[in-house]
């Protein structure tokens, strides 16, 4: 029996015989002689441009891997397309004929379906989403059931630009009562809502794929990465509709960056940071005088119906905030991207609804050099949540000490060369926390001069801290152990020091005891508690004894 793909397929592609590039595996011992390259490398670019005299892998094999792998599926049931835009062109590429092809969408949705479709030819037949953007099975079978020219199907999930998920068993009956039509599930805003992919669905059936993308929930729009999952021989015809090379080095090597597994905490945490914003947006902008509805949204947007769309859309303008315009979709229909803190509420001030000045104290950083991965994500105005994971359980508790007496979240991954010790690990962390608090707090540095000192059974440590901007670390104290755990206990000053270094600040670490599990604990606990002073209280210094004499 003849697969599905192979009975859509456009007869043209299934006789195109495959681009002959040659050995395209990389090998970096090959003389390249191959492919009329320049063997000299880019005159600049740094790092980042290395290698671009080269052709890039036709199906970047490490890639490939790594989104495989983040999608949960095999890597040949993966296939990178250069944004998901991209792979819609290749399936109407793959499908459509001209007019004696149809495409069913439904609408409002995304008009690149439409859009590549007609390029295509094809005829393309919409279909409506009830009046609250739902989707129903029932008419979108009734309209493609029968009809052997419907060869594709495009169901967006969540929808853009409405934001509503999708119900996946919504889907799959869809899916099983047409058998004979390529869908296309489109969740290129899934990783945003509670949604379950259909990944797994789709390698499992002949007429399901899935359209993924990295361009919203992993920031690399630009770099225009996306892909398809789905059974490898519905790909392999797929691949045939692709140029040779359709990934640029430059987005291989940005997207294998983002994709490090030292970075997917901050990359969740950016999700749900974004998520509390648009919970927090949502009720806010439903005051404007503008707005006539919030529509529920399972993405990193909301959709808006508007009144006196004209007067608004002259504001917004005005003060420089660009939104999507949606009139299609609803009346004043108004599509409006979730961003950053600082920039919601100047949308929400355009859209007439004052809130007060909330500026952010988040910071993130990603520290790679060749001994350590780091990334973290830390929001001095909220407590929770507090991820680490350095490879070292004990620095591990003792981070999170840091954090919860702090009272700060912290997001902190790291991929160090445990393998050959623990010391980079440790270090490389603490430089990265302090530039963290360095940047979170930005211009409020050099406020506060805190100390905290903490009984801890047997043991005392007392903790000084001056965010001067001034870089200095004393620490006074032994411990008799060399270890606890994994964690060499010569490594507790280091720690301090480079906190010290890269936050800014002077440090002063006065501990004694008798159990060096209490020494190194009471250590962080009170490093927290005096920082969780230094970063709470602001504009209150003169109002603080001086410590002077005790620094
Ligand atoms: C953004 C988006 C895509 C794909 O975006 P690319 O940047 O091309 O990867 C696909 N579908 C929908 C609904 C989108 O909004």
């Amino acid at each position: 029996m003849i697969g599905l793909a192979r009975r859509l397929a456009r007869p043209e592609i299934l006789a195109l015989a495959p681009f002959d590039l040659g050995n395209r595996a990389p090998d970096p011992d090959a003389i390249k002689l191959d492919a009329n390259e320049s063997p000299f490398g880019p005159l600049s670019g740094g790092s980042v441009a290395a290698g671009v005299n080269r052709y890039p892998e036709p199906q970047p094999q490490r890639l490939r891997g790594a989104m495989a792998s983040l999608y949960g599926v095999a890597p040949e049931q993966f296939l990178i397309t250069r944004g998901g835009d991209d792979a819609i062109d290749l399936l109407c590429r793959t499908f459509l004929r001209g007019a004696e092809d149809k495409v069913a969408v439904t609408t409002p949705s995304f008009s690149a379906y439409a859009h590549f479709a007609q390029l295509q030819g094809a005829t393309v037949v919409e279909i409506p989403l009830n009046p609250n953007f739902d989707l129903d099975a029932d008419p979108v079978v009734a309209t493609v059931e029968g009809d052997p020219s419907f060869k594709l199907l495009f169901l967006c999930t969540p929808n853009n630009p409405t934001g509503n998920a999708v119900d996946p068993a919504i889907i799959l009956r869809i899916v099983d009562a047409l058998p004979d039509v390529m869908i296309i599930a489109d969740e290129a805003y899934l990783e945003f809502s509670d949604s379950t992919s259909l990944v797994a669905e789709a390698i499992a059936r002949p007429n399901l794929l899935v359209l993924k993308t990295l361009s919203k929930a992993f920031a690399l729009a630009g770099a225009r990465v996306g892909g398809l999952v789905g059974p490898t021989e519905t790909l392999e015809i797929v691949a045939r509709a692709l140029p040779p090379y359709p990934l640029p080095t430059l987005s291989i090597a940005a997207a294998l960056e983002a994709l490090q597994p030292a970075r997917r905490a901050v990359h969740r945490e950016r999700i749900a940071q974004l998520l509390s914003e648009r919970d927090r947006v949502a009720p806010l902008i439903a005051r404007s005088p503008h707005v006539r509805r919030v529509f529920p949204s399972a993405g990193n947007f909301l959709f808006l119906e508007t009144s006196d769309t004209e007067a608004l859309a002259a504001r917004l303008s005005a003060e420089g905030i660009r939104v999507r315009y949606r009139p299609n979709a609803a009346p004043g229909g108004i599509r409006l991207t979730i961003g950053t803190r600082e920039e919601n509420d100047a949308a929400l001030a355009a859209f007439g609804v004052s809130v007060g000045q909330t500026a952010s104290r988040r910071a993130e950083i990603a520290r790679d050099t060749k001994e350590t991965r780091i990334a973290l994500a830390l929001d001095l105005d909220r407590e929770a949540p507090r991820r680490i994971d350095t490879g070292i359980p004990y620095y591990d508790h003792m981070l999170d000490q840091v954090a919860a007496h702090g009272g700060f979240s912290l997001i902190l991954a790291c991929e160090g060369d445990l393998e050959i010790d623990p010391h980079h690990t440790i270090e490389d962390v603490a430089i990265a926390l302090g530039q963290g608090l360095k940047a979170a707090l930005g211009d409020k540095r050099g406020i506060g001069r805190f100390g905290f000192a903490l009984p801890m059974d047997e043991t005392e440590a007392q903790v000084l801290i001056d965010l001067s901007g001034r870089p200095f670390a004393k620490f006074d104290g032994s411990f008799e152990a060399s270890h606890i755990g994994d964690y060499p206990t010569e490594m507790t000053p280091h720690v301090f020091r480079s906190l010290a270094d890269s936050l800014g600040a002077a440090i002063h670490v006065r501990v004694a005891g008798e159990n060096d599990h209490h020494k190194v604990e009471a250590c962080f606990k009170a490093f927290g508690r005096a920082l969780r002073q230094a970063l709470a209280i602001e504009g209150r210094v003169d109002s603080l004894p001086s410590t002077k004499g005790m620094l």
